[in-house]
C-alpha cells in the first residue's frame, strides 16, 4: 500500500497496467521467471469469474473432472499440427524419483491429448455420447516475456472437451460455448465482445475451425478473451476415439474444446480501468461495496458503528467489506478503494446517522448521492445494476467509435495504429502475412455477423466475400 500515483494511463498504458496490478494487490511475480502469484484480491475476482462460468457450463449439461498434470511426450506427438503448435513452449520432466525416466513427460500445455487417450477407452457405443467434460486447472507454456495475467508461464483456466456422434452436433456445441463466453463477458464482466471465426493462420493448431470473442482494451488493442474450437475428427483419428453407431458401424467421434483463462482478469483491468485505478464490474467484484465509517470522537463512533451494523444486516446478500482501520483517515480509504475498483463506497458519518441515511459514491462515474436506510435493500442492488449497464455501454461506445471502416490500404495502415479496422478481406494467408508485416495488425476475427454482399480485399484488391477485423493485439 503506497500513496505513489499511478503512471498516466493514456501516455503509458503498459506501465499503468503493470503497476496497477501490483499496487491493487491482484498479483505479484513468482520466484521462477515468468510465473505469477495470484494474491487474494485477484483470486477472489477469478473465483467469481469461475463461479459465473461454471454455473453456465452446468446449465448446458457439462460436468467437471480432473486429469493428470504429466503427459507422456508420445501423446503430444500423435497429432502433428498440435505438437508443432506447442513444442517451443513445452516444459518437459526427464527425472522422476531420482532417476532418468524412460519416456520424458510434458507438463500439460493443455489436456487435449490425455483426454483424447481416456475418451478412446471410455467411448464404445453411441450410447456413451455425447461426453461433455470441463476441467478447471492450470497449464504451463514457457514464456520469455512476462506480463501478469496476460502472459505468464503458468496460468489458470478451464478447458472444456466434448465428444459427439456427429459433426453437426459438435459444431452446435462449438457455437453454443462461444455464445456462453460472450454472454458471460457482457452480462457479468460488462466487457462487450465481437464473436467470430479465426483465420487459418490464427486458429488453434489441430482445429478445423477456431472461434473467439475479441474485446477492445483501453489502449484500443484487441484481446482474445475466450476461444471455442471445432476439432472435427482430427483428435479422434489421432487417438482412435471411435464408437459403434446404431447400425453397428464403427465411426469416429467429432470433438470440440473451449477455454477461458486468467487472461480475462487482464481484460477487466484494461477495459474498465481509469486514471484512478481499477473499476471492477459489480457482478464479479470481490467486494461489491465497501463501508467506510466516519467519526471524530467516541460518542460519534458509537452511533456510527451502530448504524453501520444495521446497514450490514440490510445488505447481507451482497459482498461487503467494512474498512474499520483506525490508523488511516477516511480520505486515504476513499483513494485506496477507488484504486482497487470497488463499485460502490458507502460512507456513514454523524450527519448521515442523524438523517437516517448513508452517502453512496459510485466508482464508475464518481457521483455521490444519499440513500435512506430503509431504501438500502432495494436501492443498492439497483445501483449496482445501473453501474453494470453504464460500464457496458461506455465500453461498447468506445469499441464502436474506435472501429473504423477505412476506404483504402493507406487509410487502413493509419487506423490500425490506434484502433480496429473492419474491412473486406480475401481470406488469403499470404495477404494476411503481408498486412501483419506492414502494420503489426493481425486478423482478429471474421465476425459471425456479416453484412452480406461482397467487395474487394483492402490489401490485395482480390474479390472478397467476408469482412474481417484487423487490429494490434495482446
Ligand atoms: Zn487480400
Amino acid at each position: 500500500m503506497s500513496e505513489e500515483k499511478l503512471p498516466n494511463r493514456m501516455e503509458n498504458f503498459s506501465d499503468w497496467y503493470n503497476q496497477l496490478v501490483l499496487k491493487a494487490q491482484l498479483a505479484d511475480y513468482g520466484p521462477v521467471r515468468g510465473t505469477m502469484v495470484v494474491r487474494p484480491y485477484g483470486w477472489a475476482l477469478w473465483e467469481n469469474i469461475t463461479a459465473a462460468l461454471d454455473q453456465r457450463f452446468k446449465a448446458t449439461g457439462h460436468v467437471n473432472a480432473a486429469f493428470p498434470l504429466l503427459i507422456p511426450m508420445s501423446f503430444l506427438q500423435k497429432e502433428k499440427d498440435h505438437v508443432e503448435g506447442f513444442s517451443p513452449q513445452l516444459a518437459v520432466v526427464t527425472i522422476g524419483g531420482g532417476s532418468e525416466l524412460e519416456e520424458p513427460l510434458a507438463v500439460r500445455p493443455t489436456s487435449e491429448t490425455v483426454i483424447g487417450h481416456m475418451y478412446s477407452k471410455w467411448i464404445e457405443s453411441y450410447r456413451d455420447l455425447p461426453v461433455l467434460i470441463n476441467v478447471w486447472n492450470s497449464v504451463v507454456r514457457w514464456e520469455l516475456r512476462t506480463k501478469l495475467f496476460l502472459r505468464t508461464t503458468e496460468f489458470y483456466w478451464q478447458e472444456g472437451h466434448t465428444a459427439h456422434a456427429t459433426a453437426e452436433e459438435a459444431r452446435q456445441e462449438t457455437n453454443q460455448m462461444l455464445e456462453v463466453y460472450a454472454d458471460f463477458s457482457e452480462n457479468e464482466a460488462a466487457v462487450p465482445v465481437i464473436r467470430g471465426r479465426k483465420s487459418e493462420s490464427e486458429k488453434f493448431a489441430g482445429a478445423v475451425n477456431s472461434y473467439s470473442i475479441e474485446a477492445m482494451m483501453g489502449d484500443k488493442r484487441a484481446l482474445q478473451a475466450g476461444t471455442s474450437h471445432y476439432l472435427g475428427e482430427n483428435f479422434a483419428r489421432a487417438f482412435e476415439i471411435r464408437y459403434l453407431d446404431q447400425e453397428n458401424t464403427l465411426q469416429y467421434v467429432s470433438t470440440t474444446s473451449w477455454g477461458l483463462s486468467t487472461r480475462f482478469v487482464g481484460a477487466i483491468i484494461m477495459v474498465h480501468g481509469d486514471d484512478q485505478g481499477l473499476v471492477m464490474p459489480p457482478r464479479l467484484a470481490p467486494y461489491q461495496a465497501v463501508i467506510v465509517p466516519i467519526y471524530k470522537n467516541d460518542a460519534e463512533k458509537s452511533s456510527v458503528m451502530e448504524s453501520l451494523q444495521s446497514v450490514r444486516d440490510s445488505l447481507s446478500q451482497l459482498r461487503l467489506h467494512v474498512d474499520a482501520r483506525e490508523e488511516v483517515t477516511p480520505g486515504f480509504k476513499f483513494n485506496d478503494w477507488e484504486m482497487r475498483g470497488v463499485p460502490l463506497r458507502i460512507e456513514i458519518g454523524p450527519k448521515d446517522v442523524q438523517a437516517g441515511q448513508v452517502t453512496v459514491a459510485r466508482r464508475d462515474t464518481r457521483q455521490r448521492s444519499t440513500l435512506a436506510l430503509d431504501q438500502l435493500p432495494l436501492g443498492v442492488p439497483a445501483l449496482l445494476d445501473q453501474i453494470h449497464d453504464g460500464m457496458l455501454q461506455r465500453a461498447r461506445e468506445f469499441m464502436q467509435s474506435n472501429t473504423h471502416q477505412p476506404a483504402d490500404y493507406q487509410e487502413f495502415q493509419q487506423v490500425v495504429e490506434s484502433g480496429w479496422a473492419d474491412v473486406w478481406w480475401c481470406g488469403d494467408a499470404d495477404c494476411e502475412a503481408e498486412i501483419k508485416a506492414d502494420t503489426k495488425a493481425t486478423n482478429r476475427v471474421i465476425p459471425l455477423e456479416q453484412p452480406g454482399g461482397n467487395g474487394v480485399c483492402i490489401h490485395c484488391g482480390k474479390p472478397a466475400t467476408e469482412r474481417a477485423v484487423f487490429a494490434r493485439a495482446y
